[in-house]
């Protein structure tokens, strides 16, 4: 990895602008936060900077206000949950440069920190320079603090003034989230643990299509599930429901099942049902017999153990996507079959990202016999499909 990280810098008694990601899920209407991980996963970071006497500016956006001051997307509950987790006061510090006035004034605020003291900045989204990657609220930014420290990944696949533009001003380098994420994703992509397995299901099916393009070329084998399966039932000529699907993604599914290297396993069998609900009749068929008038809504009893002879082989195994509609028990049995399978799994490196995978994997409490826990959805996929992440690239190499 040739990406320059916290240990190649000198932190000592300087102020950090630290980029994280603390878009953290809260209930509709009362705005509590439901799961506060994303503030937890900066701890690593934050604990060595104050250790080094680093003045700490913590930023980060918080939902789509689109440029304006949003009173519930303040970052009031997330200050105060990350002073919970720090030990220590977490000071507002308001917003740099023009626009809306969003607080109070961060250079003040900033220039009033003891050594190791912690601030945070207001939703960088309130600014609409922050999406625009406008040069000068990069520089209004970067005028805070004596060095960058990126440890957003999760953010990493957007060109944003906190995540590009602030790089070009200040030293720029990874924090200890972003360093980890991305040394397991390239190990995910490029090691030579053998036999390598990729699992591949969900719902965003354009877009993991041509995450699924780029692993064929890099693992023995690869499992699909979800609601990718229609597409590859159609391009094998079978009857795929009545899920729509478009030509692009049979296309690309042919494309994949007749050229790839790798040996690209769909299910011999599945779960149908009349209709998308919780409670529509489930019934177990051959591939061959999908009928006309249902939907496939999880891979069935023969696929789930030939998936899981695969996966209790492999020596890596890279997971994203359920295998049904697991929030359905009726269609959850494939995604946790797979998700036990994958626990049980001896000596592999195992990387899981996908936010409703990621649920599963704890909600079964299996979280502790997986090597990596991707945080960033989108910009795991990204990374998985090949694609250079341009808040990685802005940093220094
Ligand atoms: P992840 O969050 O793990 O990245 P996605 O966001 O792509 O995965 O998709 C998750 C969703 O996919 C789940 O809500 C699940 O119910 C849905 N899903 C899985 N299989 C199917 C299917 N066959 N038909 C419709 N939806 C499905
Ligand atoms: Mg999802």
């Amino acid at each position: 990895m040739t990406t320059m990280t916290l240990r190649d810098v000198d932190v000592t008694g300087k102020t950090c602008l630290v980029r994280v990601d603390f878009n953290v899920p809260t209930e509709p209407g009362t705005g509590r936060i439901t799961d506060d991980s994303r503030i937890r996963a900066a701890l690593p970071t934050i604990h060595y900077l104050q250790s080094k006497n680093a003045r700490v500016v913590l930023c980060s956006h918080n939902g789509r206000p689109n440029g304006k001051v949003v009173e519930e997307l303040r970052m009031t509950a997330v200050r105060e949950r990350a002073a919970d987790w720090f030990g220590t006061t977490v000071v507002d510090a308001g917003l740099p440069g023009d626009g809306p006035a969003a607080g109070p004034n961060p250079a003040l605020v900033i220039g009033n920190l003891k050594p190791g003291g912690i601030a945070m900045l207001e939703n960088l989204r309130f600014n609409p320079g922050e999406e625009a990657n406008d040069p000068a609220f990069a520089q209004a930014l970067a005028s805070l603090a004596d060095i960058y420290i990126n440890d957003a990944f999760g953010a990493a696949h957007r060109a944003h003034a906190s995540t590009v533009g602030v790089a070009e001003y200040l030293p720029a380098v990874a924090g200890y989230l972003m360093e980890r994420e991305l040394k397991m994703l390239t190990r995910a992509l490029e090691s030579a643990e053998r036999p390598a397995v990729a699992i591949i299901g969900g719902a965003k099916v354009t877009d993991k299509i041509h995450v699924l393009a780029n692993l064929a070329k890099r693992v023995d084998t690869v499992l699909i599930g979800g609601g990718m399966v229609a597409a590859f039932l159609k391009a094998q000529g079978h009857g795929p429901g009545v899920a729509k699907i478009s030509d692009d993604d049979v296309h690309t599914a042919g494309q994949l099942l007749f050229s790839s290297d790798a040996s690209i396993m769909t299910p011999i069998d599945v779960v149908v049902a009349r209709e998308f609900r919780e409670h529509s009749t489930p019934r177990i068929v051959d591939i061959t017999a999908v009928p006309d008038d249902c939907l496939v809504l999880d891979i069935g009893p023969k696929t789930r153990a030939s998936y899981a002879d695969e996966i209790i082989d492999a020596k890596k195994i890279i997971w994203n996507g359920p295998m049904g509609v697991v929030e359905w028990p009726a269609f959850a049995e494939g995604t946790r079959s797979v998700a036990r399978a994958v626990a049980a799994a001896p000596d592999a490196f195992k990387l899981v990202g996908g936010g409703s995978t990621v649920a599963v994997i704890e909600e079964m409490q299996l979280r502790s016999e997986i090597t990596h826990v991707s945080t960033g959805g989108g910009a795991s996929l990204e990374f998985l499909e090949g694609k250079v992440l341009p808040g990685v690239a802005a940093l220094d190499a």
